[in-house]
């Protein structure tokens, strides 16, 4: 079966979902009956492809195992009560993925294998799409370089592939964080805005570090004067002071733009609150919190939403939060909860219909 879009199909005989139930899903752990792959070669992309799930056969060469183009996007998909299922915001996914194949010397994706692939899987895996709160469907776009050449170049062939992941809540419990002085995951000029694999390679052993010292994540500071707050793990970071949300500023391209993030900044917006995209130092937000003003920090992005900040140690001070009589971070989750439900009204235009 070809369709529209040249996207040949072929179906599995027996879905595996008859020998499983979609209830409380660790996250990323299991994958639907179908997958697309296509290939870049002759700088076209050829042979696109929605086929059952199953390994990739690679030569050990590969060019991505060596020298890291690779990137990927996280995006969710959502069932309503009246079981249509909805995409949330997958053209904002769609060019970032493009604005990170540019940065990694990749080719870029067209919308009609990005977009229309994707809504042609999440069709005929819709089943998949789990329909309980705070469940949903997990999309993991991703490109790889795939030339079989050990050679310090651009490949020439590349991979692009989607799969699919039904997940369950995923429970984020309030989170101990280190402001991080000596590691750097982003320097102006690099590559932290674009969504590649090496930034997760980089940020694991800080990451380690932290945790060994009873945190869960870090902050992660300016590459120069380890001043300047960036992200908070894999996160955007916000600081909810008085009646403003501060959130560091994009323009140094060390930040990833979170679709969250940017979501977040709405509802901060209609919820009258007043938002900062600036530039902020660990020593302001200090000031703050000793002022008193300082009521909640909370991280964004797309697998956990809204993750709530208890604790921010930096050097020898700690700074406490009491989660429990947040109201910010928690009406922003709402909100946005309530509109990827279906429960509230799609003003934005942000729930794509499959
Ligand atoms: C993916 C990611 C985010 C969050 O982006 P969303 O679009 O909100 O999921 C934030 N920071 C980093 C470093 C990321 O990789």
């Amino acid at each position: 079966m070809v369709a529209a879009a040249g996207i040949n199909v072929t179906k599995v005989e027996t879905s595996k979902l008859k020998e499983m139930t979609l209830e409380n899903l660790p996250f990323g752990r299991y994958f639907t009956d179908h997958m697309l792959e296509a290939d870049y070669e002759d700088g076209e992309w050829k042979n696109i492809e929605i086929k059952p799930y199953q390994p990739l056969l690679m030569e050990p060469s590969t060019a991505a195992l060596h020298y890291g183009q690779a990137i990927f996007e996280g995006i969710k998909a959502y069932k309503n009560e009246a079981g249509e299922a909805f995409i949330f915001r997958p053209f904002d996914n769609f060019r970032r993925f493009n604005i990170s194949a540019e940065r990694m010397c990749m080719p870029t994706v067209p919308e009609e294998i990005f977009i229309e692939g994707m809504r042609m899987l999440i069709e005929l895996d819709k089943s998949w799409i789990p329909s309980l709160p705070d469940h949903s469907l997990y999309i993991r776009p991703f490109m790889f370089s795939s030339d079989p050449v050990v050679g310090v170049k651009p490949s020439e062939t590349y991979k692009f592939m989607i799969i699919l992941s039904p997940t369950g809540p995923y429970y984020a419990a309030p989170m101990k964080i280190y402001v991080e002085e000596k590691y750097t995951r982003a320097a102006p000029g690099g590559v932290g805005f674009s969504k590649n694999a090496g930034n997760y390679g980089a940020s694991m052993l800080p990451t380690a570090l932290a945790k060994k010292q009873g945190y869960d994540q870090v902050l992660w500071t300016d590459a120069f004067e380890h001043k300047y707050l960036q992200e908070v793990g894999t996160m955007n970071v916000f600081f909810i002071i008085g009646n403003t949300a501060v959130t560091p500023s994009l323009e140094d391209g060390t930040i990833l733009a979170g679709v969250t993030r940017d979501s977040v900044i709405v509802m901060l917006n209609e919820m009258g609150l007043h938002v900062e995209e600036r530039k902020i130092t660990i020593d302001e937000l200090m000031d703050t919190y000793k002022a008193g003003q300082l009521r909640e920090v909370f991280g964004t992005g797309t697998a956990a939403v809204i993750s709530m900040i208890k604790e921010l140690r930096y050097k020898d001070y700690t700074m406490h939060f009491d989660t429990d009589t947040a109201t910010v971070a928690v009406e922003v989750k709402a909100r946005l909860t309530a509109i990827r439900d279906g429960r509230a009204a799609d003003t934005h235009g942000w729930m794509y219909k499959i």
